[in-house]
């Protein structure tokens, strides 16, 4: 099938110590759209695709023997489109699709309804997660949607792990980024797919569940992956982003981490994960607690260039921290 793609092929051949990965670095443009698909050939049966818009964001698939799977769905029934566009001219879709969402954040989603005949495999609490806040994310990040969105709920979902023992493909649970967090498992060619499990440079946090997302960052490494693969970053043959994350969450407490070499980017998700646990523990009226996370989100705004941005940051920050203080 013709969809006015250009294919510019480079090929790659000396990253991995055995050769066994030939990656094929294939940039496919649609000059009809603004979007920007990239596919990544990955080890002996895997296709890393990424889109720069809004933001970095990859998907994975696994075109076993007797399944074609595709773990998340992006942002929206167009760029996955133009997925299975590709996938039909390799003839991959002949084919039962198995598709996975790493979690019910919007961005890893918004595609399922591509995939409505299809059995659409997530942790359990994925598809409670999206049953709550589902509708409301379709509103609040409108602006991100790619094509007309139809909120489309997984349909086969587990609590522990799904092992597809003939193809070699695990999926199981590993909660970190979010409590329904999983992640995907290749055991043939040994590639991971985290999720948004880790990132870089630092991971984002949603709740205090550090011993749960640090158990499953030693998984990970304990797995001994030859690619790892997340939902945000670049394709990655050593555990190092893993390791630095991990150290981070091995740290993560008020005056615990060393912000010597903290770079903008890493105090903007400090921040940010300051205040999300500090929200977190007012909610729960542990005020004394919550107030400590506050007054060190307070110093990363200091760190920061000033600008009027960053002085209503300033202004919101210390509202709280009066609140509390009381
Ligand atoms: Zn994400």
């Amino acid at each position: 099938m013709m969809y006015g793609i250009q294919l510019k092929r480079t090929f790659f051949h000396n990253f991995s110590p055995n050769n066994f990965f030939l990656l094929n670095f294939i940039n496919v443009e649609n000059p009809l759209k603004t979007d920007f698909m990239k596919v990544q050939e990955v080890g002996t049966r895997g296709f890393f695709f990424s889109f720069d818009d809004p933001y970095r964001t990859n998907l994975y698939v696994i075109n076993g023997e007797q399944y074609l799977f595709i773990c998340d769905t992006f942002l929206g029934p167009e760029p996955m489109k133009e997925v299975l566009s590709f996938l039909e001219e390799k003839e991959f879709t002949s084919k039962p699709i198995i598709v996975f969402n790493s979690h019910h954040d919007y961005d890893h989603i918004w595609g399922n309804q591509c995939f409505k005949d299809s059995i659409i495999l997530a942790h359990n609490l994925c598809r409670k997660k999206i049953e709550e806040i589902g509708e409301s994310d379709l509103k609040d990040y409108v602006d991100h949607k790619k094509g007309d969105v139809e909120l489309t709920l997984p349909n086969v979902l587990f609590s522990e792990k799904v092992i597809f023992v003939e193809e070699g493909v695990e999926f199981f649970h590993s909660p970190g980024h979010t409590e329904d967090s999983s992640s995907c498992y290749d055991q043939i060619d040994e590639v991971l797919f985290v999720g948004d499990n880790i990132e870089t440079p630092l991971p984002y946090l949603r709740k205090l569940n550090l011993k749960n997302y640090t158990e499953t960052l030693d998984d990970y490494i304990a797995r001994k992956p030859i690619v790892i693969l997340s939902g945000h970053d670049d394709l990655m043959f050593t555990d190092k982003l893993i390791r630095e994350n991990l150290e981070y969450l091995k740290n993560f407490a008020p005056g615990k981490i060393d912000r010597t070499d903290f770079t903008k980017k890493h105090r903007g998700i400090h921040y940010s994960n300051l205040t999300t646990i500090g929200q977190v523990l007012k909610e729960e009226s542990k005020n004394e607690e919550s107030l400590l996370y506050y007054k060190e989100a307070r110093l990363i705004l200091d760190e920061l260039e000033q600008n009027p941005q960053v002085d209503e940051l300033k202004e919101k920050t210390d509202k709280i921290i009066n609140e509390l203080s009381k």
